[in-house]
């Protein structure tokens, strides 16, 4: 559905919809997979979904294998309720929907429960999506998977009340990058949840614009040791920053996910990356590392990702990986060329 000025707003048609309205209208039980160290639009995709199918009366959980307890800015979505811990989730299904999920990969050791549902459905936006449902619904236009979960709802004849509207804009809001990565008809959604009378400007503070005093000293250390790596990337530049575990401290995953944002900022260089070193129990091979990567322009960071076992989209991927730090940097430079 390409704009006047060519600009595609989305790779899907009603029609390819289709089969994904049958199996959400249909269903008489679902389970709704996010994915693992959730975001804002994995949980206000899942939520919003889970409203809607409650409102159905049809019985539904919300999970995610990833850490044990959601991370706080995203407790101040509605539909709370619907989430069960991993273990919770039932082993058989009528339909399971995965959402912002890109391969199963991302579902943790709840991938096993794809084997004990019925019907499948894959809900994303991520052009590196491997298709690993029954049905897939794979809009890589799309700027958020909340905005592919809008259009849903509106097929199914769904209300986008206040408590919708609030899971969704909390995944507009975080994956626009507070409205700066947009497409014809983001603002449009954004009026029309606004209209709902939610507080966008509250919404935005509670998930991106919150972290506490400690935040300020760790950003201090990591930015202070970051490092810019010129010739990388055929001179166009990578800069990148490490996060350890001792940087951490008590400090939530918002305050680590910041530091990304203000790395990639960087005009000497195409290619941000920030290592994040995860709580890991056993680190027998070295620590495990989750990498944010993102470019501006010219570098696919995606496919860069792709090749180290994770992925993403164009401009902003990621993967995890084990080991040394210098081994890692040097695997990235040399994925890098
Ligand atoms: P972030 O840097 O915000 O964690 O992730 C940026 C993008 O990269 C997201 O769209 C996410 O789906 C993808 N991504 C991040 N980490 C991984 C990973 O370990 N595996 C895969 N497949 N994708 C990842
Ligand atoms: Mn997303």
């Amino acid at each position: 559905m390409p704009t006047e000025s060519g600009q595609e707003v989305s790779e899907l048609s009603d029609a390819d919809l289709a089969p994904a309205i049958d199996a959400l209208t249909s269903a008489s039980s679902v389970t709704v997979l996010c994915h693992l160290q959730p975001d804002a639009d994995t949980i206000g995709s899942g939520l919003a979904l889970a409203i809607a199918l409650d409102r159905r009366n049809v019985p539904v959980q919300v999970s995610f294998a990833e850490p044990a307890i959601l991370p706080d800015s995203l407790q101040t979505l509605p539909g709370g309720d619907f989430l069960v811990a991993p273990d919770e989730v039932a082993d058989e299904v009528d339909l399971l929907v995965t959402v912002d999920c890109g391969s199963v990969g991302r579902l943790g050791r709840l991938r096993d429960r794809l084997d004990g549902a019925r019907r499948t459905v894959v809900v994303d936006h991520h052009r590196s999506n491997t298709c690993f449902g029954e049905i897939n619904v794979v809009d890589a236009a799309a700027e958020s998977t909340a905005s592919v979960i809008a259009r849903l709802l509106d097929l199914m004849g769904a209300e986008i009340d206040k408590d919708v509207a609030h899971c969704l804009y909390a995944g507009l809001v975080t994956d626009t990058g507070s409205f700066r990565w947009v497409r014809p008809g983001t603002h449009a959604l954004a009026e029309r949840l606004l209209e709902t009378g939610i507080d966008g400007g509250r919404i935005a503070r509670a998930l991106l614009d919150t972290h506490p005093f400690g935040w300020l000293p760790m950003l201090s250390r990591v930015l202070g040791s970051a490092e810019l790596v010129q010739e990388c990337a055929q001179g166009r530049g990578l800069v990148y920053a490490v996060v350890e575990r001792s940087d951490v401290g008590d400090l939530r995953s918002e305050e680590v996910e910041s530091v990304i944002d203000i790395v990639r900022t960087t005009s000497d260089a195409e290619v941000a990356a920030v290592f994040k070193e995860m709580p890991d129990g056993d680190a027998t091979d070295g620590p495990l590392w989750s990498v944010s990567l993102r470019s501006k322009d010219s570098v696919d960071v995606s496919a860069v990702a792709a090749q180290l076992g994770g992925g993403g989209h164009r401009f902003a991927a990621g993967y995890t990986t084990r080991g040394p730090i210098a081994e890692l940097v040097s695997a990235l430079t040399d994925a890098l060329e």
